[in-house]
């Protein structure tokens, strides 16, 4: 008894659960703005924070610093991506690389307005990944919004020394969620409210559906 009340409760505290994203600029100026809200509101995630600014340079780089482990996971990444596609990134590295990524960065996410938002829901940091799909647009998987909407490859963007353009950011950890969503949002800038369709998603009892 005591071990289904505790995982009800775990379950529970899973549909509090919050991650960030960011629509970059390069889906503010393609329109993306209303079809990337779209995606993650009709799988059943709650907007719970919403703006519109343009990052200055400093907050860019504070965001993609916030994670220690962010530099080793991206060059990691990267450099295994290069390998695999026999090409050299002139280091083996990965910190040195995701230095360099990191100062490109900075300058996409400060050149225009980007939408910053906060969904709430069940295991919402995986879900929004799910959605989002991988890093490079030539291998994201078609139905996830960076592989309906994006054609760049990280070849392409190298070659011209920027970031790859890919729509998104969404945390890639509960931790990293949590750390961005402060960088980004005052507590009071986070709405505490219930919507209609949680009932449906979440509640045990559906008594309430008949007349
Ligand atoms: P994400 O969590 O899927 O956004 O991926 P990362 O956190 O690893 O990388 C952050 C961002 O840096 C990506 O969304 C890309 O815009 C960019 N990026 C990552 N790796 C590379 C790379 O090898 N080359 C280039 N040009 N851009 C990269």
């Amino acid at each position: 008894m005591q071990h289904v009340a505790k995982s009800l409760m775990q379950n529970y505290d899973d549909k509090q659960q919050q991650t960030l994203v960011i629509i970059k600029p390069d889906g503010v100026q393609r329109n993306l703005i209303g079809e990337v809200i779209k995606r993650y509101e009709q799988c059943g995630l709650k907007l719970v924070a919403l703006k519109m600014l343009i990052p200055t340079p400093e907050l860019a780089l504070a965001h993609y610093s916030t994670d220690p482990k962010w530099a080793l996971k991206t060059g990691t990444k990267a450099i295994e991506a290069a390998k695999s596609r026999g090409e050299d990134l002139g280091t083996d590295n990965p910190i040195i690389y995701a230095k360099k990524v990191r100062s490109t960065l900075k300058s996409f996410l400060s050149s225009g307005p980007v939408v910053a938002m906060v969904w709430q829901g069940m295991g919402a940091v995986a879900v929004v990944r799910k959605i989002t799909g991988g890093t490079e647009p030539l291998s994201s998987a078609p139905g996830t919004i960076r592989g309906d909407y994006t054609i760049d490859s990280y070849t392409a963007a190298n070659a011209d020394n920027r970031s790859v353009r890919n729509i998104i950011h969404s945390s890639g950890s509960i931790e990293e969620a949590k750390i961005e969503i402060k960088l980004w949002f005052k507590p009071e800038e986070i709405l505490g409210y219930r919507i209609i369709s949680e009932e449906i998603i979440y509640d045990v009892n559906l008594d309430g559906i008949l007349e």
